[in-house]
C-alpha cells in the first residue's frame, strides 16, 4: 500500500533500520540534523531532505526514531517540523519508534489527528499516529529482527505491519495511542529492577562463599530465574558472548537505562502511581552515569555498584 517512506533520526538504530527498508525495496527519504550522516546516505542513492517538513512532502509514511520526548514533539510541531502549523499533511500514517513517555505520545497523536490528508485515501479519511518502540537494541536494528510494541488504531496498525516486518522479526499491538510507549517503558523498569536483583543477590553469594556460576545454576533451576539470570548475566565469565564477559561493552548503554528509568518516572508521577522501585532504581543509574559508566552495558552495575571494583 505504500511506496514511500520517509525516516527521520539516522543514528544508531535509526541508520540501520533505513539500511534494512531500502533493502525491502521500499523508496526511502530521510533526515537528519547531523549533515555527516546524510550524506552518508545519498552517498549511496538513498534522498535526503533539509527539514522534517521537506520529507513529509515526498512521503507516504514517516517513521521517526529520535532521541526523547522534546526531540519528537520538535520534529513533528516545530518550525519545519512534520506538521508545520499546517491542516492537510501528505503522509497518511506517522510512525514513532523513539523510546519516549506515553503521555507526549497522545499529545502528538491528537495533533496529527487533528489533521487532514492533501489527497485522500481510499477508506483512510484522516492521518494517523503509531507509537510503535522496539526492543532487540543496535543488533536487533542491524539484522532486521526488532519486536515493535504498537499502540494506535488497530486498522492502522495492520497497514503499517509490512514497514515493520521488513525492519523487525515481531510486532505486537498494545491497544490505543501511548500503549506501546507505556510497553517499552515498563518492559525496561522491569529489566533494570531485575538486572539490580540478581546482581544483589550473586553479590552476597560471592561474599557468603558461594561462586556467581553456582549460584547461576542454582538460581536458573529454581524461582529466582530470569532474563537477567539466564540470558544476560552481568558476572564476567558466567555467560559467554554477553557484554559482561567483554568489559561491558556493546549493549544496552546505562544512560539509556537512565533515561528510561526517568520516563518511567515522570509517567508514574503524572498518574499517581506509587513507585519505590522505580525511585531505587533511577538513583542507582544517575550515580553509575555520574562515576563515568554511562556508555557501559547497564549490566555493569555488577561490578562497580554492587562488586566495588571501579577502576
Ligand atoms: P542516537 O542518539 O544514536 O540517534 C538519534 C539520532 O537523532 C541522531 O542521529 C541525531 O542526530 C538525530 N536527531 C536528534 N535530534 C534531531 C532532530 N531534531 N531532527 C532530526 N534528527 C535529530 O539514538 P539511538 O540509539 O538510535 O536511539 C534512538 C531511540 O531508540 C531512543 O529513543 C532510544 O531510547 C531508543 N532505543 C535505543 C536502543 C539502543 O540500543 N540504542 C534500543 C531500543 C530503543
Amino acid at each position: 500500500q505504500f511506496q514511500n517512506v520517509g525516516f527521520i533520526g539516522l543514528g544508531n538504530m535509526g541508520s540501520r533500520m533505513v539500511n534494512n527498508l531500502v533493502k525491502a525495496g521500499y523508496k526511502v527519504t530521510v533526515h537528519d540534523i547531523n549533515r555527516d550522516v546524510m550524506k552518508m546516505f545519498t552517498e549511496m542513492g538513498v534522498s535526503a531532505r533539509d527539514t522534517p517538513y521537506e520529507v513529509a512532502q515526498d512521503s507516504d509514511v514517516v517513521i521517526t526514531m529520535l532521541p526523547s520526548s522534546s526531540h519528537v514533539t520538535d520534529v513533528y510541531t516545530g518550525i519545519n517540523g512534520l506538521l508545520q502549523g499546517e491542516k492537510s499533511i501528505r503522509p497518511a500514517l506517522l510512525i514513532d519508534s523513539s523510546t519516549i513517555d506515553p503521555q507526549t505520545t497522545r499529545k502528538i497523536s491528537l495533533a496529527v489527528s487533528n489533521c487532514y490528508l492533501k489527497e485522500k485515501r481510499e477508506s483512510w479519511e484522516k492521518p494517523v499516529m503509531l507509537d510503535a518502540p522496539v526492543s532487540g537494541g543496535i543488533l536487533g536494528a542491524e539484522a532486521g529482527t526488532l519486536t515493535f510494541m504498537v499502540g494506535g488504531p488497530e486498522d492502522a496498525y495492520l497497514a503499517a505491519r509490512p514497514i515493520l516486518q521488513s525492519m523487525g522479526r515481531s510486532s505486537i499491538y498494545c491497544g490505543a495511542s501511548g500503549n506501546g510507549s507505556a510497553a517499552k517503558i515498563c518492559n525496561n523498569l522491569a529489566m533494570s529492577v531485575s538486572m539490580l536483583g540478581v546482581s544483589e543477590a550473586l553479590s552476597l553469594g560471592q561474599s557468603l562463599g558461594i561462586s556467581p556460576s553456582t549460584l547461576t545454576q542454582v538460581l536458573n533451576t529454581s524461582s529466582g530465574r530470569c532474563w537477567s539470570s539466564d540470558t544476560y548475566n552481568p558476572v564476567p565469565g558466567v555467560l559467554k558472548g554477553v557484554p559482561s564477559s567483554r568489559d561491558y561493552n556493546g549493549g544496552f548503554a546505562s544512560k539509556l537505562m537512565a533515561k528510561d528509568l526517568n520516563l518511567a518516572a515522570a509517567s508514574a508521577k503524572e498518574v499517581g502511581h506509587k513507585g519505590p522501585l522505580i525511585s531505587k532504581a533511577q538513583e542507582i543509574y544517575k550515580k553509575m552515569c555520574e562515576d563515568g559508566h554511562e556508555t557501559k552495558d547497564f549490566s555493569c552495575v555488577f561490578r562497580h555498584f554492587y562488586n566495588g571494583k571501579d577502576e
